[in-house]
């Protein structure tokens, strides 16, 4: 545990009403008193934890700021130390001249995550509502940010508590049984000890089928959009973008590769590419851009298959319908401002979502938010409860599983207490990780370095 006090920009680098500079370590009440001189003449050291005093920030005698200074006081603080934030004038010289007269009378500059690490390091967060944190300054579209708040008040480490606690049980029972065999301890019964372990893998297999939900929530779904050459796809993907990325011609067959971009309709994050037109072609290019748009239809989440209106309902354009799955397919009627010539009726046979819309002036695409929520169905998952936010978390609970069930094969072996007894062991170790109760230094690092500085 480093003693030393740190600091660190705690706001977003650029124009803004308002910058803070955020000390946190046993110095950071003295530091900032020797920089700062209050309108009332109180000493920040003076005045009790949770108060403000405003006043102006000096460099020698150099008048730099007006600034409101905070005082938080240990433990009741972010990171359990005290720290003191100065609520500067927004701008990024003005916070960096503060933040070097602050590094300056004695602090150091805080590492990525560093005040979150503390905080951790402190007892005031465990590891799952430290990443947490991460995802919540990450988070893109509204669900992410509610999901991530969820766990950072514990949601995850509730459920995750529940097991170990029964795990523990297990164990220790198991352990005070053959260590002590002169005692009158029952004995479990294998059945018995069969059902609980059965209920806790059920309980694990629960959790690791919440990391994919949490995978769409946070990093949003893996959305393709296909269709004939000159449909509007690009036109679509411009649109909901916001600007133009993509080339939009009346040549058939410019768009020759994926373009992906990250959006957020309605309450979805989508990860979507415009894919190239699939069609027969003999330009080479563009048939290795068929090819991935191919590929990209099988692993999608979800699909917009384009159509014209304006056109007839063509044999490519039912030859493509024939290679998607409709479960996951919204049909994307375009150029609805133009006079309908396209048999959507005709095609309603194979994909029953339909959204009638205009690409060019965007009418009708508010719809699609509906249609997705038909196919992703999020509002299904309960956002308060616990979430397998990443891949570390995953891999923990995913190892305590494996164990759990290595224990239930040796039980039905009938193998000895002691080697059941390892297995349990081995999975409340998984767990213990997972929560970084007990995690390794060089993973903790990995997980802060992961963080911006200044939270
Ligand atoms: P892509 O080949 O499927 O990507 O098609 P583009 O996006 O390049 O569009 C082909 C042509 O259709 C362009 O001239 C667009 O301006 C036009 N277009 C696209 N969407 C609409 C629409 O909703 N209404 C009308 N009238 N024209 C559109």
């Amino acid at each position: 545990m480093k003693n030393d006090t740190i600091a660190a920009i705690a706001t977003a680098r650029g124009q803004s009403g308002v910058s803070i500079i955020k000390i946190s370590g046993s110095d950071s009440i003295e530091i900032a008193d020797k920089i700062f001189k209050s309108a009332n003449g109180s000493k920040i050291k003076d005045i009790e934890g949770y108060q403000a005093l405003y006043g102006k920030i000096y460099d020698k005698d150099e008048y730099l700021d007006e600034v409101i200074v905070l005082k938080f006081t240990s433990p009741h603080s972010y990171t359990g130390e005290d720290v003191v934030e100065i609520q500067c004038h927004g701008g990024i010289y003005i916070s960096e001249m503060i933040l070097k007269l602050v590094l300056d009378s004695g602090a150091s500059l805080a590492s990525p995550g560093e005040f979150t690490q503390r905080a951790y390091l402190n007892g005031k967060l465990d590891l799952t509502e430290a990443e947490s944190v991460m995802d919540i300054i990450s988070a893109q579209g509204k669900k992410a940010a509610k999901a991530a708040l969820a766990a950072k008040d514990g949601a995850l480490s509730k459920k995750i508590e529940k097991v170990k606690k029964e795990l523990l049980n297990i164990a220790s029972h198991l352990s005070a049984y053959s260590d002590y065999p002169d005692e009158d301890i029952p004995g479990l019964g294998s059945e018995n000890l069969k059902d609980r372990l059965e209920e806790i893998s059920n309980d694990l297999e629960a959790l690791l089928g919440t990391y994919e939900a949490g995978k769409i929530i946070k990093e949003g779904v893996d959305t393709v959009i296909i269709g004939k050459p000159n449909v509007g796809k690009s036109t679509l993907m411009n649109y909901l973008v916001g600007q133009e990325k993509s080339i939009v011609t009346d040549l058939p067959g410019t768009t020759r590769d994926i373009v992906e971009e990250t959006i957020s309709l309605g309450d979805f994050i989508l990860k979507i590419s415009d894919t190239a037109g699939i069609r027969d072609t003999n330009d080479v290019i563009e048939q290795i851009g068929v090819k991935r748009a191919k590929d990209k239809i099988n692993t999608a989440d979800l699909i917009f298959a384009v159509f014209d209106l304006s056109r007839d309902l063509s044999t490519e354009d039912l030859e493509l319908v024939e290679n998607v799955d409709p479960s996951k397919t919204i049909a994307i009627l375009n150029k609805s401002d133009l006079d309908i010539k396209f048999d959507y009726k005709k095609l309603a046979k194979k994909l029953k979502r339909q959204v009638f819309i205009s690409a060019e002036t965007g009418s009708g695409v508010k719809d699609l938010a509906a249609a997705i929520a038909d196919i992703i169905k999020v509002e299904q998952i309960d956002l308060d409860d616990g979430f397998l936010f990443n891949r570390r978390q995953f891999e923990c609970a995913k190892k305590a599983l494996n164990s759990v069930k290595e224990a239930l094969d040796a039980v039905q072996q009938e193998m000895t207490l002691d080697a059941i007894e390892v297995l349990i062991e081995e999975a409340i170790e998984e767990l213990l990780l997972l929560t970084g109760e007990r995690v390794s230094e060089v993973v903790t690092n990995e997980v802060f370095s992961r963080f911006c500085v200044g939270k």
